[in-house]
């Protein structure tokens, strides 16, 4: 038996990456932004013509109160229109969002119909030429914002010509809401409002994402060729120079799935290694601070899982050939932190971006099937 091999060693320094890039990221951006002032004039009175796109396939479960708690906000009904885009859903969706239209004459609402359905993004890119907003307001349909106040707080936040974009936190909710999926969130919606703070964020939200109506026409619509049009659409703006930002009184409530949880996180794993990849393609030259940012999170999306990956791997072999006690120690060290939930939480992520990242290569999920929610 072997007390301490060379693999041992490499193995090692390859778990410090993993672990340490991250924690070290976290507890760098936290410290540096998270309590910093915003540094922007908002006037809180800001009301523009905004258009709110919702898009739908198969959501005759949840339009309805989706259109409701639309119609709850507290915000002009003279400043804002509401566009449904439906792509061929088979359950009858269309005709409820008619049906709600014609008891509610007092908001401006324009139902959308493609015969086929061609992706999120198609739709939205053929709502985005009904909209006459200043203002673009996208929000899935299996999602609510719980405050009478949301859009009215997400919008006044372009009274300031350097916002280009505005996103929410987000609140998992449903039957089965795992401790995994809650202490996932906690961490994030952490770093990004922090990163909003430092100039943007590359990673929005679909339950609330706003943009400037000019700059999505500047980059031609929405990305069809890959899945997260809301982080892609931000990150584009970013590199603009426009801050696309997530503030920290701005929430949104999805409904997460009660079957299908991780087939799911890997869909959207997909998406928005997809989004990180396709930026990288443009070879575009950021603010300084973006570029750190943006460079850590592409870091910790596309490769930091494989070097946990590669770490276990050597430690596997070091055990299995060279019969090393460090190995052994080390293999059960991790399996017992195991028990520790952030830890959990940490590893099932990046099993999940590791899944993702190959099942990338096989598809790239533009039209995924519904989950149960
Ligand atoms: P997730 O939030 O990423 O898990 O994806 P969802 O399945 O919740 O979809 C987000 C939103 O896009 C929901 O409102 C869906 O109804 C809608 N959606 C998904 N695919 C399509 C599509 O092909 N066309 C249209 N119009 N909407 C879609
Ligand atoms: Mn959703």
């Amino acid at each position: 038996m072997n007390t301490f091999t060379l693999l041992d060693t490499i193995a090692l320094a390859l778990a410090a990456i993993h672990f340490g890039t991250p924690l070290i990221y976290y507890h760098y951006i936290k410290n540096r932004y998270l309590n910093k002032p915003w540094d922007i004039k908002i006037n809180s009175d800001y009301k523009p013509m905004i258009t709110i796109i919702v898009p739908t396939y198969n959501e005759a479960k949840l339009i309805e109160k989706k259109l409701d708690n639309i119609y709850e906000q507290n915000y002009p009904r003279n400043r804002l229109e509401i566009i449904v885009v439906d792509s061929a859903s088979t359950d009858g969706t269309p005709k409820l969002v008619k049906k709600w239209a014609e008891k509610h004459p007092d908001i401006n609402l324009n139902l959308v119909v493609e015969d086929e359905r061609r992706g999120k993004a198609y739709a939205l890119n053929l709502a985005l030429k009904y909209a006459t907003g200043k203002i673009v307001v996208v929000t899935d349909a299996d999602s609510l914002w719980p405050d009478r106040e949301t859009l009215r707080k997400a919008v006044k936040w372009f009274s300031d010509s350097s916002i280009g974009a505005v996103s929410c936190l987000k609140k998992p909710v449903g039957s089965e809401v795992r401790g995994v999926e809650k202490s996932y969130r906690r961490y994030y919606n952490v770093l990004r409002v922090a990163e909003s703070k430092a100039f943007a964020t590359p990673i929005f939200h679909g339950e609330l994402a706003v943009f400037r109506r000019n700059l999505l026409e500047k980059l031609g619509g929405f990305p069809k060729d890959i899945g997260a049009d809301d982080s892609y659409t931000a990150t584009r703006i970013a590199l603009m120079g426009y801050r696309a930002i997530v503030p920290e009184d701005l929430w949104a409530e999805e409904l997460v799935p009660s079957k299908s949880y991780f087939w799911w996180r890997i869909r959207r794993a997909q998406h928005l290694i997809q989004s990180f990849m396709k930026v990288i393609m443009l070879k575009a030259k950021p603010s300084k601070e973006f570029k750190i940012v943006f460079g850590i999170e592409a870091f910790l999306h596309l490769l930091n899982p494989w070097f946990l990956f590669i770490a276990l791997f050597l430690l596997n072999m070091s055990l299995l050939v060279m019969n090393s006690l460090t190995a052994i120690l080390l293999i059960s060290l991790g399996l017992m932190l195991l028990s520790i939930e952030q830890y959990r939480t940490w590893i099932t992520t990046q099993l999940i971006l590791m899944v993702a990242s190959v099942r990338n290569m096989l598809s790239k999920e533009l039209a995924w099937s519904k989950v149960q929610k």
